[in-house]
């Protein structure tokens, strides 16, 4: 049995590693934040990094700045901030474009260096775009190459020598359900398959370490749980074994050898820099190259541990206080088999989730039925998540959240 008291809660804080971590993050007064698995908080010193960026990089230095801010260089000064968060060398990890667009990139390259095998390989209920993505290269490939989406339990069975990529998210968006990722991989290479990883939901939250499984490419997401900013560029991954050789089709001046010499013929860069397609968005990239500062020093596995803590406890509280209330879990209750989100079936869970939020706890909902509670172990507590419960609660003994204007669905929810 977990421990539920409040006293313990506080307890835990107090005892806690990463509680001076909340420090390197502006947090509003009076919010838990459980959406950082959606857009993660702001970390201190963007702000005053993005003014420096337009003032002074921008406002007086100009076009100059390509060069004397390095603003060229920015997707690979990220990449390698983010490559230890993946398991990565430093040279395998680039920050470009959105993770639909490097999804498309990778797949696309899979499939190219798997020229004659038909076929695609995911799951249903995939992140959408993931899905949409995918299904737009086979679209485009031609009869030749079929998506077949397969549920999780058969994916294995279903790789074959006709299998071109297996395209997986390590992290399930709703159910937080974590892939084995090298059992996973290992399988697809047995047979000449290659293994794209979405790590949108894994990045900042969990340990992942691509080079360990093997993996051939991996996209992720940089607003996430690497908090930078809405809409902030996204990441791919693409080990140093295939950077010779892989070729993506959107063959921009970004993803050349020389792009300053205006060549009229494409030719790629000899490293993962022939991933990118086109100008960087120079204020974006920073907030996220200044973001990532708030991992410096942090051990994942010490995140990991917390995050574990945090979601049992989280588990553990709503099964005490909201077992009268119809709520479901739709995550697993093996802390090994899951990220660090918790979804909870809930039929009136859209009102309930708008309730929440006024009353100061914010996380989402995911159509049809989920309430989804992010744990970010660098700016969420046990205290937090105790309180957040108890709300919850009084938000179902109380009926609050039946009044009328919790029940207006907004564009995002
Ligand atoms: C959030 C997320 C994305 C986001 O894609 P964008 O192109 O940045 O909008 C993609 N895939 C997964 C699995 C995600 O969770």
């Amino acid at each position: 049995m977990i421990p539920t008291s409040l006293d313990w809660c506080q307890e835990q804080d107090r005892n806690d590693p990463l509680a001076p971590m909340k420090d390197r993050f502006d947090l509003p007064e009076g919010v838990i934040y459980m959406d950082g698995n959606s857009l993660g908080v702001l970390p201190k010193g963007v702000d005053a990094r993005i003014a420096d960026v337009v003032k002074k990089e921008w406002g007086q230095d100009l076009i100059k700045s390509w060069n004397t801010a390095d603003w060229i260089n920015l997707p690979a000064r990220v990449g390698r901030k983010i490559a230890p968060l993946v398991g990565a060398k430093p040279n395998e990890v680039v920050m470009a474009d959105s993770t639909s667009i490097n999804l498309f990139k990778v797949a696309a390259a899979a499939c190219r260096m798997n020229k004659g095998r038909t076929k695609i390989i995911t799951e249903p209920g995939n992140f959408p775009t993931d899905l949409y993505m995918l299904q737009g290269l086979s679209d485009f490939l031609g009869p030749d190459v079929a998506l077949q989406v397969v549920e999780r339990d058969q994916i294995i069975d279903a790789i074959d020598d006709d299998t071109a990529v297996v395209v997986l998210t390590h992290v399930h968006y709703v159910t937080a359900d974590m892939f084995d990722m090298k059992a996973v991989t290992e399988a697809a290479h047995a047979k000449g398959a290659l293994m794209v990883w979405d790590l949108s939901h894994s990045t900042g939250a969990v340990p992942v370490d691509l080079n360990a499984a093997g993996a051939d490419f991996a996209v992720g997401c940089g607003y996430k749980y690497l908090n930078g900013g809405p809409g902030a560029p996204a990441f791919l991954y693409v080990a140093e074994r295939h950077q010779a050789a892989v070729k993506q089709p959107l063959t921009g001046w970004f993803g050349h050898k020389t792009p300053f010499e205006f060549l009229d013929d494409y030719e790629p860069a000899g490293d993962i820099r022939r991933m990118l397609v086109g100008t960087t968005s120079v204020m974006a990239a920073s907030a996220l190259d200044e973001a990532m500062n708030a991992f410096e020093g942090v051990d994942m596995m010490v995140v990991r541990k917390k995050s574990q803590a945090l979601t049992d406890l989280f588990i553990a509280l709503c099964r005490e206080k909201l077992k009268d209330h119809g709520v479901g879990l739709a995550t697993s209750e093996n802390p090994g088999k899951r990220g660090s989100h918790v979804s909870l079936k809930c039929e009136n869970g859209y009102a309930v989730m708008q309730a929440l939020i006024e009353r100061g706890v914010i996380g989402d909902f995911r159509a049809p039925d989920f309430m989804r509670f992010g744990f970010t172990p660098l700016y969420l507590g046990f205290e937090d998540v105790y309180r957040a419960v108890e709300i919850m609660a009084d938000i179902f003994e109380t009926g609050f959240w039946k009044e009328a204007r919790f029940n207006e669905k907004g564009a995002v929810t």
